[in-house]
C-alpha cells in the first residue's frame, strides 16, 4: 500500500494548531516545520546467493536544541523519506513532552527482512551504519529499534560504530541486550508507560482507582503472590474494561499490566483479526496461545469479531498498539470508549480528533502515551555513560515519576486552554524546544 504525503498530517496539524496557540514567531515555526538534515544513502550488500543488491536508506535528523537526536531505525520494504521525516518530528515533540535531554531523529532501510538471512541483514546493517556513522554518535544521534529491527540489530550497529572509532561505545545506541550495556526494563518501558498514564487517566474520570491498603503493599514489595504485584506497587483499578488493537510489544505488555492492575482485558486483536471475551481474557494464556498459533485468533473463551470490529467496541479504555491512522472520519463515529490511549505512533487521524473531542471522548496523544520506550532508552544511555547500572525497580520508579509528570503537564495545559490532550502535549512540547533554541540563539 503506497503511503502518501496526507497520511502524514497527523505529524505537521499539531504543531500547527500549537503554534498558533503560543503565538510562535514566523521564523521559529518555519524552523520547525523541517528537519534539520535528511541524509539518504544508497549502498551495496553482498547477498547469500553471490550476486550484489543495492539498499536505500534515510536518517533525518528533526531537531535538536534540547540535546542530541534520539529515535529508532526501521526495515521495511514501504519505508519512505516522507514517513521517517513525520516519525523523526514526532520524536523531538516526544522527547521534550516528557522532559528527557534528547532531540529528534529517525531512520529507515527499504527492505523486506522477511525476506532476507541473518547474514545479509547483519551485513545490510553494518554497511547503512558505516554510511551514517558520520552522522551518528553518542553525543550526536543515538539510534534505537523500531518496526522490524530488535536487540540484535543494535548490538550489530553498535559494533560497527565502535570498530570505526577503535573502542566499545554502548551509549552509541539504546535498545541493546543486556550483556553489552542494554538497561533493564527497556522491554517492558512502552507498555509500562501506558500502564502508567492509563490509570491517571482513569483517575481523572473519576473511575474507582484506589491505592493499596498496607497489606497488599507489603505483599507486592515482598514479590508476593498478590494479584498487583508489580515493583512499583500504589493504586489498583477495579474493573475498568479494556480493548487492545495489537498484540505486539507494546499493546501486549500494556495488556499484561493493566490486568495486573485489576482491569478487565475484554478485546484484543492482532493483523489476523480481533477476539472478544466480555468476562474478561486471561493476557497470559493469549500470550501463550500466540505464542504457539501465531494469532490471537482461537483463543479459547472468546468469540472473533473482524480485525477492524474491536475499534468499536463498548470498553472504558481503547488502546490502539498497531499502526498509523486506524481510527479515522469513516470509523469514528463507531468509537465508543471513554478514554483513547494511543499506544501506535499517529492511530488517529487529525478529523477523528476533533470529532473524538467533540465528543467528549479523553485522548491521551502517542507523544505523551507511548514516550516510556524512549524515557527508558534515555536511562539506558545515562547508565551507559555512567558504567553504572540500575536495578528494575529503579528504572520502573523513575519511569512512573516522569510518565505522571507529563500527563499531569499536559491535563492540566489542555484544561487550561480549553483543547484537546494532543494539542495540550504539543504546546508544552513545543514550547520546550522553541525555548530550547531562542536562549541558544541562531548561528552565528
Ligand atoms: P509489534 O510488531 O510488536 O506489534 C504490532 C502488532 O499489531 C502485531 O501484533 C500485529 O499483528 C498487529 N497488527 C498489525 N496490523 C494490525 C491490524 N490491522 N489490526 C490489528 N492489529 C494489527 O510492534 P510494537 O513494537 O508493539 O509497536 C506497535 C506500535 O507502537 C507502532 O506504531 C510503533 O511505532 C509504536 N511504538 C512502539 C514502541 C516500542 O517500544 N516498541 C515505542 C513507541 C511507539
Amino acid at each position: 500500500m503506497k503511503k502518501e504525503a496526507d497520511d502524514f498530517e497527523f505529524a505537521r496539524r499539531p504543531l500547527e494548531i500549537a503554534a498558533k496557540i503560543l503565538n510562535l514567531d514566523h521564523g521559529t515555526w518555519e524552523y520547525l516545520r523541517y528537519p534539520q538534515r535528511e541524509l539518504t544513502v544508497n549502498f551495496p550488500v553482498k547477498m547469500d546467493d553471490g550476486s550484489v543488491r543495492i539498499f536505500k536508506g534515510f536518517r533525518v535528523q528533526h531537531n535538536n536544541a534540547r540535546g542530541p537526536y534520539k529515535g529508532g531505525i526501521r526495515y521495511h520494504p514501504e519505508v519512505t523519506l516522507e514517513e521517517v521525516r513525520a516519525l523523526a518530528a514526532l520524536m523531538t515533540w516526544k522527547t521534550a513532552v516528557v522532559g528527557i535531554p534528547f532531540g529528534g531523529a529517525k531512520g529507515g532501510v527499504v527492505c523486506n527482512p522477511k525476506k532476507m538471512s541473518q547474514g545479509e541483514l547483519e551485513r545490510m546493517t553494518r554497511r547503512f551504519t558505516n554510511e551514517i556513522s558520520e552522522i551518528i554518535g553518542p553525543e550526536r544521534d543515538i539510534p534505537a529499534p523500531d518496526v522490524y529491527t530488535n536487540a540484535q540489530t543494535m548490538a550489530w550497529i553498535m559494533d560497527t560504530y565502535s570498530m570505526k572509532k577503535g573502542y566499545p561505545i554502548g551509549p552509541a545506541v539504546t535498545g541493546k541486550p543486556m550483556d553489552i550495556g542494554g538497561s533493564l526494563g527497556r522491554v517492558e518501558a512502552t507498555g509500562r508507560g501506558i500502564m502508567t498514564v492509563t490509570r491517571e487517566a482513569l483517575k481523572k474520570l473519576n473511575y474507582k482507582v484506589t491505592p493499596l491498603d498496607n497489606k497488599e503493599m507489603d505483599e507486592c514489595l515482598r514479590g508476593g503472590n498478590s494479584t498487583f504485584s508489580d515493583e512499583s506497587p500504589d493504586y489498583k483499578i477495579d474493573g475498568a474494561t479494556i480493548a487492545v488493537q495489537g498484540f505486539g510489544n507494546v499493546g501486549s505488555v500494556a495488556a499484561k499490566l493493566l490486568q495486573k492492575k485489576g482491569a478487565r482485558i475484554i478485546a484484543i486483536s492482532d493483523s489476523k483479526g480481533s477476539v472478544l471475551s466480555r468476562q474478561g481474557i486471561d493476557v497470559e494464556k493469549a500470550l501463550a496461545h500466540k505464542e504457539k498459533n501465531g494469532t490471537v485468533i482461537g483463543l479459547e473463551g472468546t468469540e472473533k469479531l473482524d480485525s477492524g470490529g474491536i475499534l468499536g467496541i463498548d470498553c472504558d479504555v481503547l488502546i490502539p498498539a498497531a499502526l498509523e491512522n486506524q481510527i479515522n472520519k469513516r470509523n469514528v463515529d463507531a468509537i465508543r470508549a471513554k478514554i483513547i490511549v494511543e499506544g501506535a505512533n499517529g492511530p488517529t487521524t487529525p478529523e477523528a480528533d476533533k470529532s473524538l473531542f467533540d465528543r467528549g471522548v479523553m485522548l491521551v496523544p502517542d507523544i505523551l502515551a507511548n514516550a516510556g520506550g524512549v524515557t527508558v532508552s534515555y536511562f539506558e544511555w545515562v547508565q551507559g555513560i555512567q558504567s553504572f547500572f540500575w536495578s528494575e525497580r529503579d528504572v520502573n520508579c523513575k519511569l512512573k515519576e516522569i510518565m505522571i509528570k507529563a500527563f499531569d503537564e499536559t491535563y492540566d495545559t489542555s484544561k487550561r486552554h480549553g483543547i484537546d490532550m494532543r494539542t495540550g502535549a504539543y504546546i508544552s512540547a513545543v514550547k520546550k524546544v522553541a525555548d530550547a533554541m531562542r536562549l541558544r540563539g541562531f548561528f552565528p
